[in-house]
């Protein structure tokens, strides 16, 4: 593909979705063709990663370029089957520049072991982003999936859909990304916890109270769940 027409900004956001993609990869979030990756330009329109193609070996020009309806506005490759789920995001958070779409592995498990993200446990995620939110389960591939999402992302950055995998935004791909690492890291720590204990204990609610009160002095000023009580 002709690459001289990207500008300087389409060529960055390309470079960075292949780069975030493939640490995804290397980190076993996504496996084989698993999970898709965008980025919104300053002209609204939306790079995401190939329909098919294994999201740990792209390049550039391998980036698809869409309109806010999901078509193809170059002669590039069309876009991942999975488009809705970033669509709906786009729509519903206009704050939102970036979204990473994966198959945690450990967050995926607890939601199949029913064991509840929402759970007030680790101190680091009860003061940024407060807990993960499980969106019902919706069959990939087809438009029910990314309707199964729309209320909870309005109120949360970070959410796991129900057997499937994850959805993380943000104003850029390094952020939508930090919130799917810890994303997994916390649900690898409560997975441990579980079959160690035998099951999970929240923190005390007054604990957690006074986690919530150091946002401020901390500088936290993102969509916390527990605040808002999204998906709750
Ligand atoms: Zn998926």
């Amino acid at each position: 593909m002709d690459t001289s027409g990207w500008t300087e900004e389409e060529t960055r956001l390309r470079k960075a979705i292949c780069r975030v993609a493939a640490l995804c990869y290397q980190r076993n979030l996504i496996v084989g063709a698993d999970g898709n990756f965008s980025a919104m330009t300053s002209q609204g329109t939306i790079l995401i990663t190939p329909a098919g193609a294994m999201k740990g070996f792209l390049e550039p020009h391998h980036i698809a370029h869409i309109d806010r309806t999901g078509q193809t506005i170059d002669d590039g490759p069309r876009c991942s089957s999975e488009v809705g789920i970033h669509l709906v995001a786009y729509e519903e958070r206009p704050d939102a520049k970036a979204m990473c779409h994966a198959h945690p592995p450990h967050a995926v498990a607890l939601t199949i072991a029913g064991i509840d993200m929402q759970m007030p446990i680790i101190p680091e995620i009860i003061v940024t982003i407060g807990g993960i939110p499980t969106a019902p389960f919706g069959v990939p591939g087809t438009p029910d999936l990314p309707e199964t999402i729309r209320e909870i992302i309005r109120c949360s950055d970070t959410l796991i859909m129900q057997n499937h995998g994850s959805v993380t935004v943000g104003p850029n791909l390094m952020d939508a990304f930090k919130k799917l690492d810890m994303l997994e890291h916390t649900a690898r720590i409560l997975w441990m916890a579980h079959v160690a204990r035998g099951g999970l204990e929240p923190l005390p609610q007054d604990a957690v109270a006074k986690l919530l009160a150091t946002r401020t002095a901390l500088g936290q000023k993102g969509l916390n769940t527990l605040e808002n009580r999204c998906g709750m």
